[in-house]
């Protein structure tokens, strides 16, 4: 069986937008959000996605704060259906990547952004957050390395 890999540096962020709204029904900015977060979390562990990562999602269950989980599993692979999405909390947009080498990484919108989308401030249905730099949208812990989390 071939697996397939997500390149965050090649990927064509409106087509992804597409397949992801094709999975979740519409386009909302948690959605946007969370694919930009799931790519985010590749880059920064320099990792193809899909498998041999898991995402521990404090977004809970309730939308629209929960659509950020659908982005989620576009944007990085963790899926539900494989086991490696799993939701632990229920009120903060955070999700903690965690690599089968040990190296991790916690990501949450920024406050500010977080605040805007809220209150309604960011429209046109996520177009912006597609292009915005990531360091603007996320905050994020400097990644745990292999090295440190396995030696003795
Ligand atoms: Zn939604």
């Amino acid at each position: 069986m071939k697996c397939l890999t997500i390149n965050p540096e090649a990927i064509d962020i409106d087509a992804l937008v597409e397949r992801g709204t094709s999975l979740h029904g519409h386009c909302g900015p948690f959605l946007v959000l969370g694919i930009r977060m799931g790519l985010q979390a590749l880059t920064l562990l320099h990792h193809p996605g899909y498998f041999g990562l898991r995402a521990e999602s404090e977004a809970g269950s309730t939308p629209p704060l929960s659509c950020l989980n659908d982005g989620i599993q576009v944007g990085s692979g963790c899926t539900m259906g494989k086991g490696n999405l799993s939701i632990v909390g229920n009120s903060r947009p955070r999700v903690r990547f965690v690599a089968d080498d040990g190296a991790s990484i916690s990501i949450e919108i920024r406050a500010d952004v977080l605040r805007a989308v809220q209150r309604g401030e960011i429209d046109e249905l996520g177009t912006l957050l597609r292009r915005r730099p990531a360091d603007e949208l996320f905050a994020w812990t400097s990644p745990t390395s292999p090295s440190t989390a396995s030696s003795s």
